[in-house]
């Protein structure tokens, strides 16, 4: 199963997206983790994309397409991937699609998640990282089992740099502006289905579940 995780900053992707990863025994692909782990390497990568992540801007194309696709050609994306964070603008879904139909793949399913922003701006205060292995929590929802400890690495977990409120107003803008548009694109492809967002994290997870068994 090839699967899309769409939504503005904040509706939990990365959390149902690690749910759904495990249950299907896919890689779970997030660039937005993957920029953040190379910045925290210090990888000719990470040196970068710090300045775009830090000022809430799009990294440019030519550094993430390639990033998606060098991942998207290893042996554990050959049964199936879940997409989080890309593709982030029309130019990178068509880049998508063709690099896909290359190989004779398609994306099976693209979920849009979706919560008002007064709920975003509530998530993103209350979210924590682990800068190590990229482990997300939420003190409010989704609470580290070991206080402000990372419960996978044991790394103390900080607030992402790029999840302050004006840095949070300005990511919220492109998607508004740059991401909002690809969800007509995958309408009309006949893969879009939304989700509701602002339930609990098990629950949006069933009502995932349901349209991911389902023909
Ligand atoms: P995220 O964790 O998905 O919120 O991404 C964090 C930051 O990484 C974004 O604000 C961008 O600076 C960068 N980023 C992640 N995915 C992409 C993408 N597909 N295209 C461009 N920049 C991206």
């Amino acid at each position: 199963m090839k699967i899309i995780l769409l939504g503005a900053p904040g509706v939990g992707k990365g959390t149902q997206a690690e749910l759904i990863c495990d249950h299907f025994n896919i890689p779970h692909i997030s660039t937005g983790k993957l920029f953040r782990l190379n910045v925290a390497e210090g990888s000719d990568l990470g040196l970068q994309v710090n300045e775009y992540i830090k000022k809430g801007k799009l990294v440019p194309d030519y550094l993430t397409i390639s990033l998606v696709e060098d991942r998207l050609n290893k042996d554990d994306c050959k049964n199936g991937f879940l997409l989080d964070g890309f593709p982030r603008d029309e130019n990178q879904a068509k880049e998508l699609e063709l690099f896909l139909n290359k190989k004779g793949e398609h994306i099976d399913k693209v979920l849009l998640i979706e919560v008002s922003e007064k709920v975003i701006l509530d998530r993103i205060a209350g979210r924590r990282v682990c800068p190590k292995c990229g482990e997300s929590y939420n003190v409010k929802y989704n609470p580290s089992k070991v206080g402000d400890k990372c419960q996978v690495c044991g790394s103390e977990l900080i607030q992402r740099s790029d999840d302050k409120e004006e840095v949070v107003l300005e990511r919220l803008a492109i998607y508004n502006k740059v991401t909002k548009p690809i969800i007509d694109y995958y309408n009309a492809l006949g893969v879009l289905y939304r989700i509701q967002g602002e339930d609990d994290i098990n629950d949006i997870f069933k009502s995932i579940l349901a349209i991911l068994e389902t023909d």
